[in-house]
């Protein structure tokens, strides 16, 4: 039997967990995909089709996976290259781009494309009410693809320039000192009534959304599964009658009551 030439990759986001966060774009790319290529958890979240193949990876290593995907769909196969939330966001977007400026001229000839999804700052976003309302940035706090100085010189500035800070990768067991710098940075650079959130599993049954200041906050309950987010110094915290709070970032800087 002879192969078929015409491969593909699409890269696709899965969302930050439940299956009504996955696009109707994104699910019919899984369907018709011959292969998914993506780390375990993802790769676990998928039911699997009839004749696709799952090549679920426990190796962190987004490039070699990047690559197989590559090498699949040079021969022709429709690969589907999965990643929580956005591929975009600190994902396995930019690690197939990497792959094909480094790799063979014919992987240029291929059919790519990158799928949207939602991050997990937009869910957790969502879920308190409109804290990116102003001005924010994204930051990821993992050092392991650049020094730790360079975090810490971006989360200064960041703090300065007063935008709502989103961090991903806030911590892990590898590293569970870097969040207390983090924060310690922070709380030299903005005052104690900053609104913080750690938001951790949106979406999912296990989900937690604490809303606090950067006074009172435990840097050390932050997990990989959680997105902090640190709010400017115009974002309010809302009570609610339960008890509960909405934050959000108001549209102008006017200064509210
Ligand atoms: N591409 C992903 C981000 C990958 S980095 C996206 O767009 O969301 C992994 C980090 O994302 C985690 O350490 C955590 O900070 C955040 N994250 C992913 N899913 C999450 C969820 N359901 N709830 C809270 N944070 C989440």
């Amino acid at each position: 039997m002879s192969e078929p030439r015409h491969g593909s990759l699409r890269v696709v986001g899965l969302g930050p967990g439940p299956a009504h966060w996955l696009t109707p774009e994104a699910e019919r790319t899984l369907a018709a995909a011959t292969d998914i290529v993506g780390y375990h958890s993802y790769v676990a979240r998928l039911v699997r089709g009839a004749g696709q193949t799952l090549h679920a990876s426990d190796n962190g290593d987004e490039l070699l996976r990047a690559q197989s995907a590559l090498e699949l769909a040079a021969t022709g196969a429709h690969v589907a290259v999965v990643s929580g939330g956005d591929p975009g966001v600190f994902a396995m977007a930019a690690a197939v781009f990497e792959a094909i400026e480094l790799g063979p001229l014919a992987w240029r000839a291929l059919d790519v494309r990158v799928l949207p999804g939602v991050t997990a700052m937009l869910a957790a976003a969502a879920r308190l009410g409109a804290p990116l309302g102003n001005d924010f940035c994204a930051l990821n706090l993992s050092d392991n693809l650049k020094p730790w100085s360079i975090i810490e010189k971006r989360l200064a500035l960041a703090a300065e320039a007063d935008f709502v800070i989103a961090l991903y990768n806030p911590a892990s067991r590898a590293r569970p000192e870097q969040i207390e710098r983090a924060f310690a940075l922070l709380r030299r650079a903005r005052s104690a009534s900053t609104v913080v959130v750690f938001a951790r599993a949106v979406g999912r049954a296990d989900e937690q959304v604490r809303v606090t200041t950067l006074g009172d906050a435990d840097p050390g309950s932050a997990d990989m599964q959680t997105l902090v987010i640190i709010g400017a110094s115009t974002t309010r915290a809302l009570e609610r009658s339960d008890g509960e709070h909405w934050v959000y970032s108001p549209r102008s800087l006017r200064a509210l009551p």
